[in-house]
């Protein structure tokens, strides 16, 4: 199918509450463009070099969110465009995007990454860390930053239950961060093998890549 079929398709299935990120890392511009013309507007890449040649060459209507693990040295390249930034999961990182937002006059929404599978490579937080940050007075004094949700990743594995038992977890740790925070609004959690699970798990944003574009070709 094409890429245009696919998201047509996908776009068929998603409730008006959820949003659909494009994931289009390693995919050339070709491909995006197709989306374009879809009329898809999001789209998520995973490399900070990546998104900035994509940015460069593609429609000034788009929103570009970051979803990968940010290095803070590369901020800076990305803090004059981009729209959201999913994987934040340390202060460190949150300082950074606050400076360079605030040397291009910006506010950067950011969501927070909360590590909810059993695998020990996925980055982020765990709840206490979350609320360490959150109620810290230096946090309160960043003003070119916005934490405007969670996103997580849950384990790659076949057992359902388990993705839903982690789903459900990130959702719980959401809506109790939601009674304190009513700014908050964006839970991204879901991609190609799992999103329909994670939306009736809670999700409102979802990041699907190669059931658009197909499997992704690393070299
Ligand atoms: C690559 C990636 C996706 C998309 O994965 P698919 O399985 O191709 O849909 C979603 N989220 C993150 C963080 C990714 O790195």
């Amino acid at each position: 199918m094409s890429i245009q079929q696919n998201l047509t398709e996908i776009k068929y299935q998603l409730p008006a509450h959820v949003t659909l990120v494009a994931v289009s890392k390693t995919k050339p511009v070709s491909d995006l463009m197709e989306a374009y013309n879809a009329g898809q507007r999001v789209f998520g890449e995973n490399y900070v070099q990546e998104l900035v040649e994509k940015h460069a060459a593609l429609p000034k209507d788009i929103e570009w969110h970051f979803i990968g693990h940010l290095q803070s040295r590369k901020v800076k390249l990305i803090a004059p465009f981009v729209s959201l930034i999913h994987g934040v999961d340390s202060f460190k990182l949150l300082q950074e995007i606050n400076k360079q937002a605030k040397k291009h006059n910006r506010v950067i929404d950011c969501l927070l990454q909360i590590h909810i599978a059993e695998e020990e490579t996925k980055f982020g937080l765990d709840e206490e860390e979350l609320n360490h940050i959150l109620t810290s007075d230096d946090f309160k004094s960043l003003e070119n930053i916005k934490i405007v949700g969670l996103m997580g990743m849950a384990t790659f594995t076949e057992n359902q239950n388990q993705i839903e038992k982690e789903f459900s977890h990130l959702k719980t740790i959401y809506d109790k961060l939601k009674t304190q925070n009513s700014e908050l609004k964006t839970l991204s959690m879901g991609m190609s093998g799992d999103y329909q699970l994670a939306i009736s798990c809670g999700s409102t944003m979802v990041r699907i890549g190669s059931s658009i574009f197909g499997n992704r070709n690393y070299q």
